[in-house]
C-alpha cells in the first residue's frame, strides 16, 4: 500500500489531508480531480521493480504498493488489467513510424479502460464500509461499475446508476443484467450527472462520477505501470488515446510521472489526445492556449459517444497532461473514425469501438501536423471493446456472401467476390 501524503487540488495548489475532503475543493468548484500524492522518496527506497518480475498477481492489483489501499483490504474479484500489450508492426508499417504496440484494455471484464477506475472505488468502498456507490453516465464508466459491483456481492454494495432516460436501450440492458439499480431521468445526462452528485451527498451514497472522485485516477493510471513493465521499462516515446472528459489521459499521465518520480523509467513519455470533430473543446483550448478554467460548455455532436463531452470534467489535468508532456491534441472527423473501425481491427487483430478507433485517425493528423515522427515508439491504447456499437461497425463495412446452401453456390461466389 502506498500511503495518502495529501489529497491536492490542481487549480489552487491548495492540500487536504487525507480523511479530511472527499471529492474537490469547494472553493474552486468541480472542474478536476484531486490529484492523490504519495512520499515518492519514501517509495523510491523502500520499493523495487524489479520484484515485480516474480509477481504472479495478473491484474491491477500487482501494483497494490503503489495504490491506496490497505495491504490486506478485500478486493473486487473480476479481473481488471495486466492487458494484452501487442507489437503491431503493420499498424506502424501502415502509419509510416518505426514501432507501435496496441494496449488491449477492451479485453477488461466489461469491454473498457473504464473498469480499472470502477475497480479501484470500489474496493476504496469496501474500506470505507460504504453500503451504496452511485454514478452518472450512459455507458462504459456505468457498466464497469455495474459489473464490478456484481462481483462483490450485491447486499454488500448497491450501485445505482443515473442515465438519461433516452440513453442506448443496449447500455442500458447491460446495466440491469448486472443488477444495478437504473434511474432513468427524463432529461439530459448533465442534468443526471447533477442529481446523482447531490442523491451521493444527502444520502451519503458513495460518489463515482469521472471528474469528481479522485480514487478513479488511481485505477486508471496503473494502465500507464502495465505498459512500462511490459516494454521492460523502457518508456515509449508517444501514447496515443481517445480523449471525451479527460480522466483517462490525466490517469495516463500520472501513472508514467510517478514511475518516473520512482527512479523507474528514464522518460515521461508525450500524450498525444484524440478528439471528435463535433466534440473537441480540448483541441480548441490547447491551441488557443487557454486556461482550462474559462473553458465554457459548447453543444457538441458525435458518433463516438464514449467521447462526447461539451465541457470536459477533467479538463484542468487534461490540459496539463499534453502541455507537461510537450504532446498534443488533435481533431478526427466522423466519417474518419468510421473508417478507421475496420482499418484498425484488420492492422492489429483488435476490434475497438468508434471512441477508440479513433485513435488511429489521430495519429495520422498528427503524423501530418508534426506531433509524430516517423523514427518514434507509439504505444495505442484500445480503450474500448469494439461489441459495445456494433451499429456504427456495421456501418462501416459491406459484404457478406450470401449463398444458396450449395457448394457450387459458395464456390461461385468466393470466385466473384
Ligand atoms: C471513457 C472513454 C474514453 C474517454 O475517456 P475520458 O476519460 O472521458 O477522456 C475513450 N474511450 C472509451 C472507450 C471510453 O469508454
Amino acid at each position: 500500500m502506498a500511503d495518502i501524503i495529501a489529497l491536492k487540488d490542481t487549480v489552487t495548489g491548495t492540500s487536504f489531508q487525507p480523511g479530511t475532503i472527499e471529492y474537490f475543493n469547494p472553493d474552486v468548484g468541480q472542474v478536476a480531480t484531486l490529484d492523490i500524492l504519495y512520499d515518492y522518496d519514501s517509495l523510491r527506497q523502500t520499493l523495487d521493480r524489479d520484484a515485480l518480475s516474480s509477481n504472479r498477481e495478473t491484474t491491477l492489483w500487482r501494483y497494490r504498493d503503489l495504490l491506496p489501499i490497505a495491504p490486506d483490504s478485500p478486493v473486487p474479484p473480476l479481473a481488471v488489467g495486466w492487458t494484452a500489450l501487442y507489437q503491431t508492426p503493420r499498424l506502424a508499417q501502415d502509419l509510416g513510424i518505426q514501432q507501435a504496440w496496441v494496449k488491449d484494455d477492451g479485453a477488461n471484464p466489461t469491454g473498457s479502460l473504464k473498469d480499472r477506475a470502477s475497480t479501484m472505488v470500489v474496493a476504496h468502498a469496501l474500506e470505507k464500509g460504504v453500503k451504496v456507490v452511485s454514478t452518472a453516465s450512459t455507458g462504459n464508466a456505468a457498466a464497469a461499475l455495474a459489473g464490478v459491483g456484481a462481483s462483490v456481492n450485491h447486499t454488500t454494495i448497491e450501485t445505482i446508476i443515473f442515465v438519461p432516460a433516452a440513453a442506448p436501450e443496449a447500455k442500458i440492458a447491460q446495466l440491469l443484467v448486472y443488477g444495478a439499480t437504473v434511474i432513468l431521468v427524463e432529461d439530459s445526462y448533465d442534468t443526471a450527472f447533477d442529481l446523482c452528485y447531490e442523491m451521493c451527498i444527502s444520502e451519503n451514497w458513495y460518489c463515482r462520477n469521472t471528474g469528481i472522485n479522485p480514487y478513479t485516477s488511481e485505477g486508471k493510471k496503473t494502465v500507464a505501470y502495465e505498459i512500462a513493465e511490459q516494454l521492460n521499462w523502457q518508456a515509449p516515446d508517444v501514447v496515443i488515446v481517445s480523449v471525451g472528459d479527460g480522466s483517462i489521459i490525466s490517469g495516463v499521465h500520472k501513472g508514467f510521472v510517478e514511475l518516473h518520480k520512482l527512479g523507474w523509467i528514464e522518460h515521461v513519455p508525450r500524450l498525444i489526445g484524440v478528439q471528435a470533430a463535433g466534440s473537441s473543446p480540448l483541441v480548441k483550448a490547447w491551441q488557443n492556449n487557454m486556461a482550462a478554467v474559462d473553458m465554457q460548455a459548447e453543444e457538441v455532436h458525435t458518433i463516438a459517444d464514449s467521447i462526447s463531452a461539451g465541457l470536459p470534467r477533467d479538463r484542468v489535468k487534461a490540459l496539463r497532461a499534453v502541455r507537461e508532456t510537450k504532446g498534443a491534441f488533435v481533431a478526427v472527423s466522423d466519417e474518419a473514425i468510421i473508417q478507421a473501425i475496420p482499418t484498425f481491427a484488420r492492422l492489429t487483430g483488435v476490434f475497438a469501438e468508434p471512441s477508440t478507433a479513433a485513435i488511429y485517425a489521430g495519429a495520422k493528423e498528427a503524423l501530418k501536423q508534426g506531433y509524430l515522427q516517423a523514427d518514434e515508439r507509439v504505444i495505442f491504447i484500445s480503450t474500448g471493446n469494439g461489441l459495445k456499437d456494433v451499429r456504427r461497425a456495421q456501418e462501416s463495412v459491406s459484404g457478406g456472401l450470401r449463398v444458396q446452401p450449395t457448394l457450387g453456390a459458395v464456390r461461385t461466389a468466393l470466385k466473384n467476390r
